[in-house]
Protein backbone atom coordinates (compact mmCIF):
# COMPACT_ATOMS: atom_id res chain seq x y z
CA UNK A 1 0.00 0.00 0.00
CA UNK A 2 3.00 2.42 -0.89
CA UNK A 3 1.61 4.32 -3.65
CA UNK A 4 -1.83 4.59 -1.60
CA UNK A 5 -2.88 8.06 0.34
CA UNK A 6 -5.83 8.26 2.17
CA UNK A 7 -7.29 11.49 2.30
CA UNK A 8 -10.74 10.60 3.47
CA UNK A 9 -11.52 10.50 7.39
CA UNK A 10 -12.20 7.33 7.58
CA UNK A 11 -10.41 4.20 7.78
CA UNK A 12 -11.07 2.04 3.96
CA UNK A 13 -11.54 -1.23 3.76
CA UNK A 14 -10.34 -2.11 0.28
CA UNK A 15 -10.87 -5.92 -1.26
CA UNK A 16 -7.46 -6.35 -3.61
CA UNK A 17 -7.61 -8.35 -6.62
CA UNK A 18 -6.30 -10.84 -4.63
CA UNK A 19 -9.79 -11.41 -2.36
CA UNK A 20 -7.74 -9.44 0.41
CA UNK A 21 -9.22 -7.02 2.30
CA UNK A 22 -7.02 -4.46 3.42
CA UNK A 23 -7.63 -1.62 5.78
CA UNK A 24 -5.86 1.83 4.95
CA UNK A 25 -5.78 4.47 7.99
CA UNK A 26 -6.61 7.97 7.29
CA UNK A 27 -3.56 9.79 6.45
CA UNK A 28 -4.32 12.74 8.73
CA UNK A 29 -5.19 15.17 5.91
CA UNK A 30 -8.70 15.60 4.36
CA UNK A 31 -9.38 16.44 0.59
CA UNK A 32 -12.79 18.10 0.74
CA UNK A 33 -14.89 20.23 -1.91
CA UNK A 34 -16.27 23.63 -0.71
CA UNK A 35 -20.24 23.59 -0.94
CA UNK A 36 -22.52 26.63 -0.64
CA UNK A 37 -25.92 25.91 0.20
CA UNK A 38 -28.55 28.67 -0.69
CA UNK A 39 -32.59 28.41 -0.42
CA UNK A 40 -34.14 27.74 -3.61
CA UNK A 41 -37.50 30.24 -2.63
CA UNK A 42 -39.83 27.29 -2.79
CA UNK A 43 -40.71 24.04 -0.62
CA UNK A 44 -42.29 20.87 -1.60
CA UNK A 45 -45.03 19.48 0.98
CA UNK A 46 -43.52 21.54 3.59
CA UNK A 47 -39.58 20.74 3.14
CA UNK A 48 -37.32 23.88 2.96
CA UNK A 49 -35.55 23.23 -1.15
CA UNK A 50 -31.65 23.97 -1.10
CA UNK A 51 -29.77 24.28 -4.27
CA UNK A 52 -25.91 23.21 -3.59
CA UNK A 53 -22.82 24.71 -5.74
CA UNK A 54 -19.41 23.30 -5.55
CA UNK A 55 -16.54 25.13 -5.13
CA UNK A 56 -13.03 24.71 -4.92
CA UNK A 57 -11.04 21.41 -3.61
CA UNK A 58 -9.27 21.69 -0.89
CA UNK A 59 -6.24 20.03 0.69
CA UNK A 60 -5.24 17.78 -2.47
CA UNK A 61 -1.50 17.87 -3.18
CA UNK A 62 -0.23 18.43 -6.33
CA UNK A 63 0.16 15.00 -8.79
CA UNK A 64 3.87 13.22 -7.41
CA UNK A 65 5.57 10.34 -9.05
CA UNK A 66 4.20 7.40 -7.54
CA UNK A 67 1.60 8.39 -5.57
CA UNK A 68 -2.11 8.23 -5.91
CA UNK A 69 -4.39 10.19 -3.40
CA UNK A 70 -8.23 8.44 -2.29
CA UNK A 71 -10.73 11.11 -1.82
CA UNK A 72 -14.64 10.97 -1.39
CA UNK A 73 -16.76 10.37 -4.39
CA UNK A 74 -17.60 13.86 -4.12
CA UNK A 75 -13.96 15.23 -4.37
CA UNK A 76 -12.88 12.90 -6.74
CA UNK A 77 -16.04 14.26 -9.23
CA UNK A 78 -14.41 17.68 -8.70
CA UNK A 79 -10.78 16.91 -9.36
CA UNK A 80 -10.75 14.81 -12.65
CA UNK A 81 -7.01 13.30 -12.21
CA UNK A 82 -5.73 9.65 -13.21
CA UNK A 83 -3.78 10.18 -9.45
CA UNK A 84 -7.40 10.98 -7.62
CA UNK A 85 -9.16 7.73 -6.48
CA UNK A 86 -12.53 7.12 -4.87
CA UNK A 87 -13.82 3.97 -2.68
CA UNK A 88 -14.99 1.20 -5.11
CA UNK A 89 -18.27 -0.62 -5.45
CA UNK A 90 -19.53 -1.35 -1.97
CA UNK A 91 -19.34 -4.70 -0.55
CA UNK A 92 -21.38 -5.84 2.20
CA UNK A 93 -21.66 -8.92 4.53
CA UNK A 94 -24.53 -11.29 4.65
CA UNK A 95 -26.72 -9.17 6.87
CA UNK A 96 -26.25 -6.23 4.92
CA UNK A 97 -23.46 -4.31 6.81
CA UNK A 98 -20.70 -2.44 4.73
CA UNK A 99 -17.80 -4.12 5.07
CA UNK A 100 -15.58 -2.50 2.38
CA UNK A 101 -14.92 -1.71 -1.13
CA UNK A 102 -14.24 -3.47 -4.20
CA UNK A 103 -11.02 -1.97 -5.79
CA UNK A 104 -10.85 1.81 -6.43
CA UNK A 105 -11.99 4.01 -8.86
CA UNK A 106 -10.32 6.52 -10.78
CA UNK A 107 -11.36 10.05 -11.32
CA UNK A 108 -9.95 10.15 -15.10
CA UNK A 109 -8.12 8.15 -17.48
CA UNK A 110 -5.82 10.85 -18.14
CA UNK A 111 -2.34 10.97 -16.70
CA UNK A 112 -2.60 7.15 -15.80
CA UNK A 113 0.74 6.21 -16.00
CA UNK A 114 2.02 4.57 -18.97
CA UNK A 115 5.36 4.19 -21.02
CA UNK A 116 6.78 7.23 -23.20
CA UNK A 117 5.02 6.98 -27.02
CA UNK A 118 8.84 7.28 -27.91
CA UNK A 119 9.28 3.53 -27.07
CA UNK A 120 11.73 4.53 -24.02
CA UNK A 121 9.50 2.14 -22.13
CA UNK A 122 10.04 4.92 -19.39
CA UNK A 123 7.01 6.74 -18.17
CA UNK A 124 6.10 9.59 -19.83
CA UNK A 125 6.15 11.97 -17.78
CA UNK A 126 9.28 11.42 -16.55
CA UNK A 127 10.67 10.40 -19.87
CA UNK A 128 14.00 12.86 -21.25
CA UNK A 129 14.40 11.53 -24.45
CA UNK A 130 13.37 14.88 -25.98
CA UNK A 131 12.17 12.94 -29.20
CA UNK A 132 8.97 14.58 -31.09
CA UNK A 133 7.16 11.00 -30.08
CA UNK A 134 7.51 11.92 -26.40
CA UNK A 135 4.09 12.22 -24.54
ZN1 LIG B 1 9.96 9.73 -24.54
Amino acid sequence: MDHLINLTPHVLNVRLASGELVALPPSGEIARVEQRLDHAGYSIDGADIYVRTFGAVIGLPDPRMGVNFIVSAIVAQAAPRGDVLSPGELIRDATGQPVGCKGLIASSTEMMPRSCNCGSEIEWSQCGEQSPYCG
